[in-house]
C-alpha cells in the first residue's frame, strides 16, 4: 500500500514594506525557519488571494477594517484617519495568506505586511514533518499512526505528554533505548518512564511479555512511575494483571496503560490548540 502524504502548511514567509507619498520605501523579508530556503513563494505577491498550488482564488476567511485615529492635523482643514485593514485567505489545499495594510494620513504612509503559508508535502513515515502538521492530520485520520516512523511516534507521544502535563520536561532517549525506556516525563521531582510501541498487527492485544519486560526495566532503574503506550487495540488480561500485581505489592506507585483508543482520544483532545495556521498571524 502506498504511504499517504501529509501537507504541512505551518511554515510561513513574511514580507513587509512601507512607503510614503514622497516615494521612499523599503522592504524586509522574514521566514519562520531561517535555514529553509525552499520557500515556494514569489517575491511579494500582488495577487495575494491566489493559491500558488491550485492556481485559483482562495476563499476569504477573515476581513477587518479598523479606523485607529481620527484627528484634525495642524494646518489642515479636514479630518484625517489612520486605518488598518486585515484580510485572510485560505485554500482548501491548506495554503493561506494574511494581508494587512496600515495607512497613516496625511502623508499617505503605507505599510503592508503579507504573510503566506508555505505548503510542503511529506510522506507520513517521514522524520522531517513537523509535529504540528502531524497532529493536525492525525486528529482527522488517527489510523494513520500505523504509517509513522517509530522515532516519530516517540516524538509525537512526547509532544502529547507535554500538553497533558504542562510544565513537564520530556526527555527522549533516542536509539539507545536507555535501559528499556523511550522517553522520560519529568515533573518537578517526579519521573515517569515511557515505552512507546507502534505495532504492525494492531488487532492483536499488547501481551504480557512486553509489559513484564518494561516493569523489569522500571525496577532495575528504580523508577516507580511508568506509562506504556501502544498502537495495539487493547492490552491483554494477563498484561493488566501483571501490572496490578506489581502495583499491589508496592514495587511501583503508578502505571498507566494507553492503548490505541486512548491514544486516539488524546490526539483529538488538543487539536484546537493547533488551530488554523493563518489565525496566528492576525493581530
Ligand atoms: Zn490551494
Amino acid at each position: 500500500m502506498k504511504t499517504p502524504e501529509i501537507l504541512d502548511y505551518s511554515q510561513w514567509h513574511l514580507e513587509f514594506r512601507w512607503k510614503s507619498d514622497v516615494g521612499i520605501w523599503s522592504s524586509s523579508i522574514r521566514h519562520s525557519d531561517p535555514s529553509n530556503k525552499d520557500t515556494d513563494t514569489e517575491p511579494f505577491y500582488d495577487i495575494y488571494n491566489l493559491c500558488p498550488f491550485c492556481k485559483r482564488p482562495s476563499e476569504q476567511v477573515y476581513r477587518d477594517i479598523r479606523y485607529l485615529v481620527d484627528r484634525m492635523e495642524v494646518g489642515h482643514t479636514s479630518w484625517t484617519e489612520d486605518s488598518r485593514s486585515v484580510h485572510a485567505y485560505s485554500c482548501s489545499c491548506g495554503w493561506w495568506s494574511v494581508h494587512s495594510n496600515d495607512l497613516k494620513e496625511p502623508d499617505d504612509l503605507t505599510s503592508t505586511t503579507l504573510t503566506v503559508g508555505i505548503l510542503r508535502r511529506f510522506p507520513l513515515d517521514s522524520l522531517d514533518v513537523s509535529l504540528t502538521a502531524l497532529r493536525h492530520y492525525l486528529a482527522q485520520n488517527p489510523d494513520a499512526v500505523d504509517y509513522l516512523h517509530p522515532t516519530k511516534m516517540e516524538h509525537l507521544v512526547g509532544d502529547l505528554f507535554q500538553d497533558f502535563y504542562p510544565g513537564c520536561e520530556v526527555v527522549h532517549c533516542g536509539r539507545t533505548n536507555d535501559g528499556g525506556f523511550d522517553l522520560f516525563v519529568v515533573m518537578s521531582d517526579v519521573i515517569r518512564g515511557i515505552q512507546v510501541k507502534r505495532r504492525v498487527r494492531t488487532d492483536k492485544g499488547e501481551g504480557v511479555k512486553a509489559i513484564r519486560e518494561f516493569l523489569g526495566a522500571m525496577l532495575v532503574a528504580g523508577i516507580s512511575g511508568g506509562i506504556y503506550v501502544t498502537t495495539a487495540d487493547h492490552f491483554t488480561d494477563q498484561a493488566k494483571e501483571a501490572v496490578n500485581q506489581v502495583l499491589m505489592r508496592g514495587a511501583i506507585t503508578y502505571f498507566d496503560l494507553i492503548d490505541r483508543h486512548r491514544l486516539f482520544d488524546m490526539l483529538g483532545l488538543f487539536v484546537s490548540k493547533h488551530s488554523q495556521s493563518w489565525q496566528r498571524h492576525i493581530y
